[in-house]
């Protein structure tokens, strides 16, 4: 129980701090939304984590980008690498 709460925990917390690197890259004055979500790569010759970035700008455009790795594994050259 305590060890599935921190495993929650840890994700949620790499999530915040990967849209945090996407904000800090989009520039301070951006008003988006950004959500991130950690899935399973569908790619057959991958079979990977990866970490889905989906960004709605204010004018409701939508920017959906996939980094092939864990969120906690996420640095800011990845970020700036496929945004
Ligand atoms: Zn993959």
């Amino acid at each position: 129980m305590a060890a599935a709460f921190k495993q929650m925990a840890d994700t949620f917390w790499q999530a915040q701090r990967v849209k945090r690197l996407v904000r800090k890259h989009l520039g301070a004055g951006a008003q988006c939304l950004v959500s991130v979500q950690e899935a399973w790569c569908t790619d057959p010759v991958c079979e990977g984590p990866v970490t889905e970035i989906r960004i709605v700008m204010v004018n409701f455009k939508e920017i959906r980008r996939t980094v092939h790795k864990r969120a906690a594994e996420i640095a800011a050259a990845d970020v700036a690498a496929v945004l």
